[in-house]
This record gives C-alpha cells, sequence and structure tokens, in this order.
C-alpha cells in the first residue's frame, strides 16, 4: 500500500467553494449569422459538447439508489437529469483535455467514435435535450415525492 505524504493533504484544499461552479453555454447565433457560418465555424465557437460527460444510470427506484444519486448531486460540477428518451444520465461538467484554447480538438482526426458520430443538427446547442435536469439534491428529491404522490 502506498503511503499518503502528509504535505500531499495539506495542500489539498477543503473548501469546495473555491471550487468554481461550471455552467454550459451552447451559443445562439442570430438566423442571417446561422446561415452564413458552416458547421465547424459554429463548432469551434460553440465546442459546448467538449465540456461535459454523460453516463447511462439506473432509474432511481429503490433506496440505495436513491441515496446513490443524492450524494452524487452533492459534488461540484455534477448533474443529474431525464433524457428524452426516459434515459436517466448523469452529467459531469469536466472539459476534455484535448479541447484547445482555440476551440479546435487536438487529437480531430483520432477523436474518439462518440466525438464523430455528434449529429450537430440534432446536439444540445440546437435543441432542449432533456425532460428534467436536477443540479441539487434537493430538486431530485422534491420530483421523486411528487411521482409517488401521482402513483
Ligand atoms: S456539435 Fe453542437 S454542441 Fe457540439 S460543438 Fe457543435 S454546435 Fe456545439
Ligand atoms: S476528443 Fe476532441 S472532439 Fe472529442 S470531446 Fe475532446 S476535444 Fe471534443
Amino acid at each position: 500500500m502506498h503511503k499518503i505524504k502528509r504535505k500531499n493533504i495539506l495542500s489539498t484544499s477543503t473548501d469546495a467553494k473555491q471550487i468554481p461552479e461550471m455552467e454550459l453555454y451552447f451559443p445562439k447565433f442570430s438566423k442571417k449569422l446561422e446561415k452564413q457560418l458552416s458547421q465547424e465555424e459554429i463548432c469551434i465557437q460553440c465546442h459546448g459538447c467538449c465540456m461535459y460527460v454523460t453516463v447511462p444510470l439506473d432509474p432511481p427506484e429503490d433506496e440505495d439508489t436513491i441515496q446513490m444519486y443524492i450524494w452524487y448531486l452533492y459534488h461540484r460540477n455534477i448533474e443529474i437529469y431525464l433524457d428524452l428518451y426516459n434515459q436517466w444520465q448523469i452529467l459531469m461538467k469536466t472539459p476534455c483535455e484535448n479541447l484547445l484554447p482555440s476551440g479546435y480538438c487536438a487529437i480531430y482526426e483520432n477523436r474518439p467514435k462518440i466525438c464523430k458520430e455528434y449529429d450537430p443538427q440534432n446536439c444540445s446547442r440546437t435543441g432542449k435535450d432533456y425532460k428534467v435536469l436536477f443540479k441539487t439534491p434537493e430538486e431530485f428529491l422534491k420530483y421523486l415525492s411528487k411521482r409517488k404522490i401521482k402513483k
């Protein structure tokens, strides 16, 4: 087992509030500009889909799962949503290491399949891609309690 160096422990801040909350940004352009810009130019200015990771989740149907999701939501830059196909997803707001300050991808030719297949005609910039979004445990619990009442 590795020994944890005391120096490392002391240099790690325990104040989560010091880590900025990230907001995802998907620019909208005027209709005129939208027609003038190529898709590549739009994506370079946007690069919104390079700023997060999503992973499918099981539906929160039992107490253990609900408790797990509450724990996720207590973490900065983590959100949970129900997508348009009723799939639960965790959203981790964190930029890809390959995103260059210019908005280009440093590994464009070898970017992962998911990046190659992502359709700009049907992406997060062009439309709402979730039914319900939870940023806090309180929002999530409120939604669950309302759903329980409706049953
Ligand atoms: S595919 Fe959509 S979300 Fe991704 S960079 Fe292009 S316009 Fe932005
Ligand atoms: S690999 Fe390239 S295209 Fe894919 S998320 Fe990272 S920067 Fe964006």
